[in-house]
């Protein structure tokens, strides 16, 4: 059984700056980090290898060569193989023509279970996940919590709801986007890191995925960006720091214009 996990590189968010005139994200100088939700599917996809004892896990990117980096942390954590898909062609890709561009690949590697993270916490629109599972015509499950068990053809799974969870049972093929509930993620060891710096890695173009120009990158992307800006800062903030709270509520009051005079307290 091929199982494969899909991992993005993202910038860390916690040091997210956007710059004032072209409303564009500020790169430089922000540190590149494995997408905080993908660490989970790394680490279900190699319980899953445990627990079916005849699997490969491969994990799989689409960017730009330093994106290689996550690759080699999740062949660190355990992982089998890595493929980096990475050509020129694939930049300014939407979610439909990046979901596209990873489906190619997790057919070439024909993957029966894939993994993916909930969503990506630069892009976050939890898109990707879901449509690749509509390019293969695979069963897809969000939000997965726990594996329950593994039979014949099937997964029992619990997913995660707005209001509770839910058990079904999905046919394999599928693809399962994971949430932190899932499990805890191992730590690499220092040894693993060492031997993951050497492994290759594959690197697949368009090319060696047989797409064509028109359906990848910018010209295969039907989303259209019409503008960017920051949301316009409304109103402003201002703490009432008093010694006691009626003192806060007195002060409130006469800051909504409720009380006469505004030093009493
Ligand atoms: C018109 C347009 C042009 C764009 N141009 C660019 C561009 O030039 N450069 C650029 O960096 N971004 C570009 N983007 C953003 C890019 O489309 C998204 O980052 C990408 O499609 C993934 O979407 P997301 O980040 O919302 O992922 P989500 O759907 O939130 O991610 C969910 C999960 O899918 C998997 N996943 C997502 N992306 C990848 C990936 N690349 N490799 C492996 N697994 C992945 C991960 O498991 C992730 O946890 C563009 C977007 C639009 C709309």
């Amino acid at each position: 059984m091929q199982i494969a996990v899909c991992v993005k590189q993202v910038p860390d968010t916690a040091d997210i700056r956007i710059h004032p005139e072209t409303n564009t994200l500020i790169r430089d100088g922000v540190d590149a980090i494995l997408n905080p939700f993908d660490a989970y599917a790394i680490e279900e996809a190699l319980r899953l290898r445990d627990r079916l004892g005849e699997a490969t896990v491969t994990a799989v990117t689409m960017g730009p060569k330093q994106s290689e980096a996550v690759l080699r942390q999740a062949l660190a954590m355990g992982a089998d193989d890595a493929v980096l898909l990475s050509d020129r062609a694939f930049a300014g890709a939407d979610t439909w023509a990046t979901s596209l561009t990873l489906s190619a690949a997790l057919k070439k590697l024909n993957a029966k279970i894939i993994l993916c993270g909930k969503q990506a916490i630069d892009g976050d629109t939890a898109q990707v996940g879901p449509a690749i599972a509509a390019h293969l015509g695979f069963s897809q499950v969000s939000y997965l919590t726990k594996v329950i068990d593994i039979s014949g053809d099937c997964l029992r799974v619990e997913r995660l709801l707005d209001h509770g969870r839910e058990t079904v049972q999905v046919p394999v093929p599928t693809v399962m986007t994971v949430v932190r509930e899932l499990n805890n993620p191992r730590v690499a060891t220092l040894n693993a890191l060492r031997q993951a710096r050497n492994k290759p890695i594959p690197c697949w173009t368009s090319q060696d995925l047989l797409l064509n120009a028109e359906e990848i990158g910018l010209p295969g992307s039907p989303t259209e960006v019409r503008e960017i800006f920051s949301p316009e800062v409304r109103g402003r903030a201002e703490m009432i720091q008093t010694q006691s709270i009626e003192q806060a509520v007195t002060l409130l009051m006469q800051r909504l214009g409720q009380l006469p005079g505004e030093d009493r307290p």
